[in-house]
């Protein structure tokens, strides 16, 4: 899809030194570390890596991979070089491309993430690698994840799938009108990014289409009750170039993921950032992207101004995954001052008797459409949507 590759291949000869010092550390770490001595299992070792850090559970052999699947034979015998450590740029069946120091490398995944990608490793992903044979790579292992973006798997609901690792910021980008603006829609994108750890920044693109500034001021009034979730909103447009100066700022020297309906102009607004991008933007898309295939979709890039964006196609949505109706609450502070007149302690604000959050609501002293839309929220996870 980007036309220039960001950096070349690695040179044979490059390699070849790479392999002799390789070969010579692992020398060195297998009479440090001998064979079956404690901590040398790397499925292990990422296992613990994973619990940790993400929460998830660790998934241990059982399940074989899907028939469909077209992995390459995976190798599990012990990669020889020294430990590397590099960026997970994208990712295709069994395999990865890894931004390292200087170039990018194609890692192969050992079996125990290959099995399991979808929520075992993601683009954004920090990854520890060692040389493997003449002039492979082996990821050995998953490091610890700062923040994820994740949403249900579409198959099971009660699967995480990973869209993007270690992300600073998630930008969900709204749209004034053409789709026009629907801030139940917002709100749910905010938990989602909340919950993974990351800022969220909110653009209200399409600007150039609400050129009254009475209307402009009213719309983004509407918008306020979110400062608690997302400290930033930025009225933004793609096509004159409105607020994109403020968008590079927050932007700079982060690693972001756009998020946010079909049509809002997220691929534009990623392309007036940096020309050099390419990414297709409705009309186009088939024919920048061929080449997409062979990966599962989302990728890193680096924009000018210091901006790394992973970039996730086809994922226009994602659902608030396994979330209690208690955290739910947590992420709408600003009911917070009204709940302390609430008669129950753990009010739900849905069918409580005595309840000052839907009071509240009802006389106009937090928006309506909040209220409204936490309680179409609390439905949706109580019959699993
Ligand atoms: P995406 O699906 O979110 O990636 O949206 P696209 O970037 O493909 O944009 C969808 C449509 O909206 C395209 O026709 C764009 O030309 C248009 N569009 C995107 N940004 C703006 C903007 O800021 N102003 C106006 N007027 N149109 C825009
Ligand atoms: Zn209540």
């Amino acid at each position: 899809m980007r036309k220039r590759p960001r950096r070349k291949r690695a040179k044979r000869s490059a390699r070849g030194h790479d392999r002799q010092r390789a070969q010579q550390l692992s020398r060195e770490v297998r009479e440090l570390y001998p064979p079956g001595a404690a901590g040398s299992d790397p499925d292990a070792e990422w296992h613990a890596g994973l619990e940790e850090e993400s929460g998830a559970r660790p998934r241990r052999g059982g399940r074989p991979p899907p028939a469909s699947q077209s992995a390459p034979p995976a190798d599990d015998s012990p990669a020889a070089g020294p430990e590397l450590r590099g960026r997970v740029v994208a990712i295709a069946s069994g395999s990865c491309r890894i931004a390292a120091e200087s170039r990018d490398l194609d890692g192969v995944l050992p079996s125990a993430l290959a099995r399991d990608q979808r929520a075992a490793v993601a683009v954004g992903d920090e990854v520890a690698f060692a040389a493997h044979g003449a002039s492979a790579y082996r990821v050995r292992r998953v490091l610890p994840r700062r923040t994820t973006l994740s949403r249900p798997d579409p198959h099971n609901p009660r699967l995480e799938r990973v869209i993007a690792a270690n992300i600073d910021v998630a930008v969900h980008v709204a749209s004034v009108v053409e789709p026009p603006l629907r801030p139940a829609l917002i709100d749910r994108y905010l938990i989602a990014i909340d919950r993974g750890g990351a800022e969220a920044l909110i653009c209200v693109n399409k600007i150039d289409l609400l050129p009254d500034a009475a209307e402009r001021r009213r719309l983004l009034e509407r918008l306020a009750c979110y400062r608690d979730l997302a400290p930033a909103i930025l009225p933004t447009s793609a096509l004159t170039g409105e607020g994109l100066d403020a968008l590079r700022a927050h932007l700079a020297g982060k690693t972001a993921v756009f998020v946010g309906h079909s049509g809002v102009g997220k691929s534009s607004l990623l392309n007036a950032l940096d020309p050099d991008l390419d990414a297709a933007t409705a009309g186009v898309a088939g024919s920048r992207r061929s080449g997409r295939h062979t990966t599962t979709g989302a990728s890193l890039y680096h924009l000018s101004g210091d901006i790394r964006v992973i970039d996730t196609p086809g994922i226009r949505e994602f659902g608030l995954w396994q979330l209690s109706p208690e955290q739910l609450r947590a992420f709408f502070p600003d009911f917070d001052r009204h709940a302390s007149r609430c008669r129950f302690n753990d009010c739900s604000h849905s069918h409580e008797p005595d309840c000052g959050v839907r009071a509240a609501g009802e006389a106009g002293d937090l928006p309506r459409a909040r209220f409204e839309t936490y309680l179409r929220i609390l439905a949706s996870l109580k019959t699993g949507e």
